[in-house]
């Protein structure tokens, strides 16, 4: 049997069941797996045979997860890494060559960043940034050595939202693979596939685990875009561990009621904020004073977690806010059920000049709330007190 809705997709989809016939499906922390004789184990190793041979390949809890990321994203296939970052660094040295060019938005994750930056050189792999304000350039930025064009929506802090069906179009005509991080949306919100991506990548650390607890990454796309980064991850290892996939495969149960409610919560906070006489301004993607609130309406089904509010009085009142802050967590991470405040001028963004971090939409001033799940009275009264205490 076949489901439609994603609730269903997610808690329904499940490794086949052991003889123990037990209804949570159990971890397979095992390196390999057995074979009958030898030539079971030849016809394996050929690839004539498919099945688990060892964890750094597959491993049941980890073909799980994928299995429903894939059904939740509308994708081919897919694999899980350790981490965000060794999903996003494995699905480009996979695809790209020495001589390639990466056309990237500007906003990006900062580790990303680095990876192009400081790493792509050692292999002769260019990237050029465009600005989301400057779609209309974009095009005269691809060269003929242009392999992937890369983004992410909602972007961090700014949670600026990108035209995925002009990009995914722009892709198309001239041969990109067009590559988008959802770790933001979640493939609750916002399945990029649908319109128009060809891979799909996720910090699994985030929503999809949703409670701070494990690491993970997934990419997902077609068939044969997903076994070239199989074929590459299989070699280099950055293997996701299946006690980690087992988590993050029981994470996905909750993932629309956990994600339903973050919104609901973020969506309650930014009203009320926009009202605060300390906020000059507040940015989520389902206000309509957002810049692009009618494109996220029609990209994504709610407006995610983030919200992120410019208070007066730059860098120093953005430390201070963040002392006077009681509840909320102050923390490198976002998408937990735990409130997360951070002032990414004086942290992630902290070693970009003022005109880079403007250039991505990060003011001195700049707040980013990560809403969780605790009552958002208790959420608003804490930023609200903060916001007085500066
Ligand atoms: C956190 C994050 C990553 C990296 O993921 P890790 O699991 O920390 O390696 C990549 N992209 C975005 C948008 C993220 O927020």
């Amino acid at each position: 049997m076949t489901y439609i809705h994603p609730e269903t997709q997610a808690i329904r989809t499940q490794t086949e069941r052991s003889q123990h016939q037990e209804h949570s499906v159990p971890v397979y922390l095992t390196s390999s797996f057995v074979f009958d004789d030898a030539e079971e184990m030849r016809a394996s190793f050929a690839e004539e045979k498919q099945r688990n041979i060892y964890s750094r390949y597959t491993n049941p809890n980890n073909h799980e997860l994928v299995q429903k990321m894939c059904l939740l994203e509308g994708a081919e296939a897919g694999h899980a890494f350790a981490t965000g970052m060794s999903a996003i660094f494995s699905t480009f040295a996979a695809l790209l060559d020495s001589g390639d060019h990466v056309l990237s938005a500007r906003s990006i994750f900062g580790n990303t960043h680095t990876l192009f930056t400081k790493y792509f050189p050692k292999w002769n792999i260019s990237h050029t940034y465009f600005d989301i304000n400057d779609l209309d350039r974009i095009e005269t930025l691809i060269q003929p050595e242009t392999k992937v064009l890369y983004v992410e929506s909602p972007t961090n802090p700014a949670t600026d939202i990108l035209d995925l069906t002009l990009l995914s179009t722009l892709s198309r005509k001239h041969n990109l693979i067009f590559i988008v991080d959802n770790c933001f949306a979640t493939p609750y919100l916002q399945q990029p596939i649908k319109w128009g991506a060809d891979v799909v990548i996720h910090s699994a650390t985030k929503l999809l685990d949703g409670q701070g607890r494990v690491m993970g990454g997934i990419a997902v796309g077609s068939e044969s875009i997903i076994d070239t980064i199989y074929r590459f991850a299989r070699i280099t290892g950055p293997a996701l561990s299946p006690f980690n996939a087992w988590t993050l495969s029981k994470s996905l149960e909750t993932l629309a009621v956990r994600v339903e409610k973050h919104c609901e919560n973020a969506l309650a906070l930014a009203k009320q904020l926009e009202k605060h006489p300390r906020v000059k301004q507040v940015r989520y993607p389902f206000l309509p004073s957002h810049p692009q609130f009618e494109l996220a309406q029609k990209q994504m089904k709610l407006g995610g977690n983030i919200v992120t509010i410019e208070i007066e009085g730059g860098l120093e009142s953005g430390r201070a806010f963040l002392n006077a802050i009681e509840m909320c967590s102050l923390t490198a991470n976002l998408g937990d059920t735990r409130t997360i405040v951070s002032h990414p001028a004086s942290t992630t963004h902290g070693k970009l000049s003022v005109e880079e971090r403007q250039s991505v939409g990060i003011t001195d001033g700049l707040i980013r709330i990560s809403v969780g799940l605790e009552h958002v009275h208790d959420i608003i009264q804490d930023v609200e007190k903060a916001l007085v205490n500066i």
